[in-house]
């Protein structure tokens, strides 16, 4: 296994027409997660993936098992629970581009993920463990796993790769700086956007933020600058820089954005490129992910990446 992640995934409820969701009478429905989504498009890139999970014994629980096994990740680490439903959430759009997000995933079966849910011998056996800050908001249970997953990690030498990806409605904020700093500390690579250096730090400079991590002991530390792109700063290998990032003509849903980007910065460095290439394969990714609706359907297989990184017009003939 190549890389291996924990968290919850959830099935997103959009409705099909615009204001407050007490008229809305049509819904489309996706999957989401921020692991599933950075676990899949690794997957689309040939690369082994795992996700650690928990679901519902119930359709959804389902739906979103067997979505992520198509895609080609492994569940064999899923649980299906048969107390908790599994976490749904819905995006309402009030008015305008003004969307509100109304979760349904308190007490959910990934919720109640805890330590014994890291299976040791699965995880011994991959490359990578891929953890966001979002699961350890979920629960304390779903925490401890976290941590647990992490202690596991260093005993048997994968490499820790972290995404902020701060969540201010699940916890406090003290909480989330605590623990944020404190996992952040126990990765190899780190991957915190400009906001999230702000939050943590109160800098929102990319090479502040990077130092102010490499002090936690990461050796690598990746800032996510948006559509500027990213900066780039790994201490053993006295590399550092910016990669740019690509133009995007339109916009179309930048959401997943940040998960594509560590799909291909951690794909990047597993087929041994260096960290400028690692980190401009994922700056294509990103960009690649906001052209497109939805959070999995614009990542790419290694077919559509080399074409985007060459295409020189916009039409493919
Ligand atoms: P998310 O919305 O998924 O949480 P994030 O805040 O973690 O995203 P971003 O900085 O928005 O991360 O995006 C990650 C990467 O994707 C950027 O570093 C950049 O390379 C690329 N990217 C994002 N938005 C754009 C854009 N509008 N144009 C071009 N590239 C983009």
């Amino acid at each position: 296994m190549d890389v291996i992640s924990i968290g919850e995934a959830m099935v997103l409820f959009t409705p099909e027409t615009s204001g407050p969701m007490r008229y809305a009478r049509d819904y489309t429905s996706r999957i989401a997660g921020a692991e599933i989504n950075t676990l899949i498009g690794l997957a689309k890139l040939e690369h082994e993936t795992g996700w650690i999970s928990r679901v519902g014994s119930d359709e959804f629980g389902a739906m979103l098992k067997n979505a992520v096994r198509g895609e080609g990740v492994d569940v064999s680490e899923v649980a299906a629970d048969d107390e908790a439903p599994t976490g749904i959430f819905f995006k309402e759009n009030v008015y305008g581009d003004h969307v509100r997000v109304h979760y349904y995933r308190k007490h959910s079966a990934a919720s109640f993920l805890n330590p014994e849910s890291i299976n040791e011998a699965y995880l011994s056996e991959g490359k990578v463990l891929y953890i966001t800050g979002i699961t350890p908001a979920l629960s304390d249970s779903c925490s401890k796993a976290v941590f647990q997953a992490i202690e596991i990690a260093k005993k048997h030498k994968l490499t820790i790769v972290f995404d902020p990806n701060i969540r201010y409605k699940l916890w406090t904020e003290e909480k989330a700086r605590n623990t944020i700093l404190e996992i952040a500390g126990h990765s190899d690579i780190v991957f915190p956007g400009t906001s999230e250096g702000e939050f943590l730090f109160g800098t929102s400079h990319p090479e502040k933020i990077a130092d102010a991590l490499h002090e936690l002991g990461p050796d690598t530390i990746v800032v996510k600058k948006g559509e500027e792109g990213a900066y780039y700063s790994c201490l053993s290998k006295k590399e550092q820089g910016h990669a740019e990032g690509f133009r995007v003509k339109q916009v179309i849903d930048p959401v997943g954005a940040g998960d594509g980007f560590a799909a291909g910065v951690v794909s990047g460095l597993l087929d041994g490129l260096s960290l400028k290439e690692s980190v401009t394969r994922g700056c294509a990714i990103g960009a690649m992910v906001t052209m497109v609706n939805g959070d999995i359907e614009g990542l790419p297989d290694r077919k559509t990446l080399e074409l985007f990184l060459s295409s020189k017009s916009d039409v493919s003939r």
